[in-house]
């Protein structure tokens, strides 16, 4: 229990002691003290809720028989700053704020692509689910290889190294399947040039790589162990590190490191084993990020993506 929700629970406290100690001195019911303001909200979120009324004194038969309660304290201010990532200075940036609801993300940064052949994968900017502000990005997924649906940026790639770091939310409206299926995807110059891919298989978060099908984790079950699960309905933080020089992948989720989601070099049996055997000196070389829906099999999916940066050093999940 962090400060912020012990704070009413304290204050309950202090609220019920006032009439309890009118009670001891035997005197007539007093009008309890008012609630104190409840605490401040986090930022962007307004003020927190006015206190609680005070009870109403206890007449000296000990029964309740005093003053009507107070009122209830003045709202708590609002929280300071709102807490807002400045990421304007990030070779990409985007909260989708600026956009309008139902119409494609910003032309300058963004560009609606199915690759290969157009399906009916569809993806536009919502205002019905959002990580901050109001608005989001909903690519509505479908079975399906050729419903697929991505947004895609390039531009940001020219300002970044061999070192590209990534940060976005998503929430999906249900849970992974069994089923091989990509959310992120990278082209790689130096593999074909084929993507390297995110998605999901055996329910968990996967790396995949299109040219050879090498999955990271194996998906054996110590592999998949070492994954974690992206569960339906939740904003959940993504972030990635993919060194082009040497040849290294890392994945945070909600700024935890992901141990089988890990690219160091050297082959881990059902971890990264299988990626650096089939494909040695194995060099990714990105040109742009593809956020989307591309099912192999038949899970449709919902996703709300927002927040979404790229980087030469680590963004995190602020
Ligand atoms: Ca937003």
């Amino acid at each position: 229990m962090n400060l912020r929700t012990m704070l009413p629970h304290v204050l309950w406290v202090l609220v019920l002691t006032v009439p309890l100690v009118a009670c001891d001195e035997g005197a007539g019911g007093n009008g309890g003290a008012g609630g104190v303001g409840g605490p401040g909200g986090s930022g962007g979120q307004g003020g927190g809720s006015g206190g609680q009324g005070g009870a109403g004194g206890m007449s000296t038969s000990g029964t309740p028989a005093g003053g009507a309660g107070g009122t209830g304290g003045a709202a708590g201010a609002g929280g300071a700053g709102g807490a807002a990532f400045d990421c304007s200075n990030l070779p990409l940036c985007d909260d989708f704020e600026s956009a309008t609801a139902g119409q494609a993300p910003d032309p300058a940064r963004w560009t609606i692509v199915m690759p290969n052949c157009m399906g009916t994968g569809t993806a536009a900017v919502d205002a019905t689910q959002a990580h901050s502000g109001k608005n989001s990005v909903l690519v509505t997924g479908k079975g399906g290889y050729c419903n697929h649906v991505f947004l895609s940026h390039a531009a940001a790639f020219a300002e970044l190294g061999d070192v590209v770091y990534g940060r976005f939310y998503m929430r999906m409206s249900a849970a992974q399947g069994d089923g091989h299926t990509t959310f992120m995807a990278m082209r790689d110059e130096n593999d074909g040039p084929k993507d390297l891919r995110m998605g999901g298989q055996s329910k968990i978060l996967m790396w995949n790589r299109e040219s050879d099908d090498a999955t990271l984790p194996s998906l054996s079950p110590a592999g998949i162990a070492m994954s974690v699960v992206l569960s339906a309905d939740q904003w959940r933080c993504i972030e990635f590190q993919v060194d082009g020089a040497a040849g290294a992948i890392r994945t945070w989720v909600d700024g935890s490191e992901v141990s089988g989601l890990v690219i160091d070099g050297t082959p881990t049996p059902d971890v990264d084993q299988q990626w650096l055997t089939q494909k040695p000196g194995w060099k990714p070389k990105l040109t742009d990020l593809k956020l989307g829906w591309e099912s192999y099999a038949g899970q449709d999916m919902n996703l709300w993506f927002d927040d979404v940066a790229l980087a030469t050093t680590r963004i995190g999940c602020q």
